[in-house]
């Protein structure tokens, strides 16, 4: 059914973070020289997988048998589910051949290009060592100092070498707005915008990124006038997604605007429209408008408003 609601892509997993682990160096050291960590690869914002599909975990993971002692790799402990241990293993420091080599018969591919990984039951656990390795890549210096810094805490932090300032994982907060509107009559209706460089037929949900010194609602109201402007009321929150192309979290809202007077931003939204849901479903089944990609959280958003609004 092409409007069943999704479900968010990338969260989900019940996978225990242990974080009180993370310390354990003495934990950490044993299992992973148990030879029943998992080991979960990684190169430059890729994904291992292998051609070994007799589970479906052994298609992006394996147990670990002494590869972590080599060279030039970082580990970071991931959590515990299923009683088995996860760790993420970045090989970026090496050529690709190189690591492939190490690593065995399989590629690096990226996660949301390929359907067995972005569909899998896992993908939450990959995306999460994805977010983790993207933020030590980008915090290898100290933003006091300037000098080196090293991994501690299991991959946790980073710790400047010359100063002790500690870093921590961030992620960057964004709002995803799905803006409706009673015509006249009490038909619902939504506005979907086109984004500046999209494809002709692709209508989206309306974002934009949180400022310093703002609640996620301000946000909501502040960019919908910027974007469209809407003067929006009754903003309610939906539901969030991690995004970690590189470290966003997504915060999804409905909100309402009493006008349908717009004001495009140009240089953000070439054109905006509403549809009532019944021609959203027509169009989609048509061809005629394409949604956002299925994993992002704006199309979770138009189809459960689509669906929620069909029943009435
Ligand atoms: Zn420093």
């Amino acid at each position: 059914m092409m409007f069943e609601t999704n479900r968010i892509f990338y969260s989900g997993l019940k996978l225990d973070r242990t974080s009180h682990l993370r310390k354990d160096k003495k934990w950490l050291e044993t299992t992973l020289a148990s030879g029943r960590a998992r080991m979960i690869p990684f190169w430059k914002k890729k994904h291992w997988i292998s051609t070994d599909t007799s589970h479906e975990m052994n298609q992006f993971s394996f147990l670990n048998k002494g590869l972590h002692t080599i060279q030039n790799i970082e580990i970071a402990f991931l959590g515990t589910y299923n009683s088995e241990s996860f760790f993420g293993m970045d090989f970026s420091a090496y050529e690709e051949k190189k690591a492939n080599k190490i690593l065995g018969t399989g590629e690096f591919v990226d996660l949301r290009m390929t359907l067995v990984l972005k569909h899998s039951y896992y993908a939450p656990l990959l995306t999460y060592a994805r977010a983790l390795f993207q933020w030590h890549e980008n915090h290898r210096f100290c933003n006091r100092c300037g000098r080196p810094t090293a991994s501690q805490e299991a991959g946790h932090i980073r710790v400047c070498t010359a100063c002790n300032h500690t870093l921590y994982p961030r992620v960057d907060p964004a709002v995803i707005v799905l803006i409706e509107n009673l015509s006249k009559h009490g038909e619902p209706r939504c506005l979907l915008g086109r984004h500046r460089g999209g494809m002709p037929n692709m209508y989206s949900t309306l974002a934009g990124f949180v400022e310093p010194g703002e609640s996620l609602e301000e946000t909501v109201k502040r960019e919908m006038m910027e974007e469209v402007g809407l003067e929006v009321h009754n903003v309610r929150y939906i539901a969030s997604q991690p995004w970690p192309f590189p470290s966003s979290l997504m915060v999804g809202f409905f909100a309402e605007a009493y006008s349908t007077d717009l004001i495009l931003d140009k240089q953000e939204v070439s054109e905006a429209l509403w549809f009532n849901p019944a021609e959203i479903h027509k169009l989609v089944s048509q061809g005629e408008l394409i949604l956002s990609r299925e994993d992002s959280i704006a199309r979770y958003l138009i189809q459960r408003w689509v669906e929620e609004n069909l029943k009435h």
